[in-house]
C-alpha cells in the first residue's frame, strides 16, 4: 500500500443535493477541481460576493454539534463528513461551492460523497504533497478523553469508544488511511444518536433534518433503523470517519499514528491547536518520490 506522493484533485466537477442535518434546509453542493497548493476551500454561492472559507483549523468557529468554519461572518457548518471523504481519498485541492450554510447530510455517512468523487475521477497533479511527519509524540488528555499522535511510517488512526449502552459498550478500530480501505471500511459508516438526545435537540430546533434516513438512532433497547447496522461496529467506524475529517483541518496529511479515546469534534479541535503549537514534534516534508540525500530518513516511508 502506498500513500500518494503527488497532490491530487478531481478530474471534473460533480454535484449533489440534500438537506442540512441541523437546518433541515435543501442545499446544493458542487465539487470542483482546484490548482496545486490551493487546499480545500468552501465558497458560499448564496451570499453577496461569494465569500471563500478555507477548511483550516484556524477558521473553526464552533464544534459543539458539528464542525463549523467561518471567516468574516460567513460560515459553513457540518463539514466533517465531506472533509473525511476528501482526506480519505487523498484529495488535496478542491473548491466546494454551496448555496446554504450547511453541507448536506446525505445518508449520514461519507459514502455518497465518496462514490461521487470516484465517479468524477481523481487527477494526480505535477507537484509534491507536503506532509506533517511526526518526530515525537504529542498527547492531550482531559476528563477521560484522549488524543495522541505518534511517529509511524504511514498514516494510521486507531479510535476507541465507550458508551454505557449494551449495543455499543467498548469498541476499537484501527486502519491505515489509504483510498480503498477508506472507501470499503469507513466511508459508509453513518452518524448515530440516542433517541432521547435526538428528541431533545428537535425540541430546541436542532437536528431538523435528522431522520432514520441519515442517522442510526438507538433507544434504550434497540436500533430503530429497520435495516439495522451496515457494520457490526458501525459506531466506532463513524467516530474514526469524524476523526479523519477533523484532522484534515490541519491542511496537510499526517505521517503518524493517531490514537483517540472517547473523543469528539471539540476535543479533536483542541488537540489540533496543541499539535500546531508543538513545532519541535513534527516536520513538514515531501515523500521521496525523487532521490534526495537530505531526505534519507524518509526512505522507509515508501511502503
Ligand atoms: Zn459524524
Amino acid at each position: 500500500m502506498t500513500i500518494p506522493t503527488h497532490q491530487r484533485t478531481l478530474e471534473q466537477s460533480v454535484s449533489c443535493s440534500g438537506i442540512g442535518l441541523h437546518s433541515g434546509k435543501k442545499v446544493n453542493l458542487v465539487l470542483k477541481p482546484a490548482p496545486i497548493n490551493h487546499g480545500i476551500k468552501f465558497v458560499r454561492k448564496d451570499l453577496p460576493d461569494n465569500p471563500t472559507i478555507p477548511a483550516r483549523f484556524n477558521c473553526v468557529v464552533d464544534t459543539s454539534l458539528a464542525t463549523v468554519i467561518g471567516l468574516d461572518g460567513a460560515i459553513v457548518s457540518t463539514i466533517e463528513h465531506l472533509m473525511a471523504c476528501l482526506a480519505g481519498l487523498s484529495i488535496d485541492n478542491a473548491i466546494v461551492e454551496i448555496d446554504s450554510y450547511e453541507v448536506p447530510v446525505m445518508d449520514g455517512s461519507a459514502g455518497p460523497f465518496t462514490r461521487m468523487i470516484l465517479d468524477a475521477g481523481i487527477l494526480e497533479q505535477k507537484a509534491a504533497r507536503h506532509f506533517f511527519v511526526l518526530k515525537k509524540p504529542i498527547e492531550l488528555e482531559q476528563d477521560g478523553k484522549f488524543v495522541g499522535v505518534y511517529p509511524d511510517t504511514t498514516f494510521k488512526i486507531t479510535c476507541n469508544i465507550k458508551f454505557e449502552h449494551h449495543l455499543i459498550r467498548r469498541q476499537s478500530y484501527s486502519i491505515e488511511v489509504v483510498d480503498h480501505i477508506f472507501e470499503r471500511e469507513i466511508s459508509s459508516a453513518r452518524t448515530f444518536g440516542f433517541l432521547q438526545e435526538v428528541e431533545y435537540m428537535k425540541r430546541y430546533g436542532l437536528a431538523r433534518g435528522g431522520s432514520l434516513d441519515n442517522a442510526v438512532v438507538i433507544d434504550k433497547s434497540s436500533i430503530l433503523n429497520e435495516e439495522g447496522l451496515r457494520y457490526q461496529d458501525e459506531f466506532v467506524r463513524h467516530k474514526l470517519l469524524d476523526c479523519i475529517g477533523d484532522f484534515s483541518l490541519l491542511g496537510m496529511p499526517i505521517i503518524g499514528h493517531i490514537v483517540t479515546k472517547k473523543t469528539g469534534h471539540a476535543f479533536n479541535h483542541a488537540f489540533l491547536k496543541k499539535f500546531f503549537s508543538k513545532k519541535t514534534c513534527w516536520e513538514t516534508q515531501t515523500l521521496p518520490f525523487h532521490p534526495d540525500p537530505a531526505r534519507k530518513t524518509l526512505k522507509s516511508l515508501a511502503i
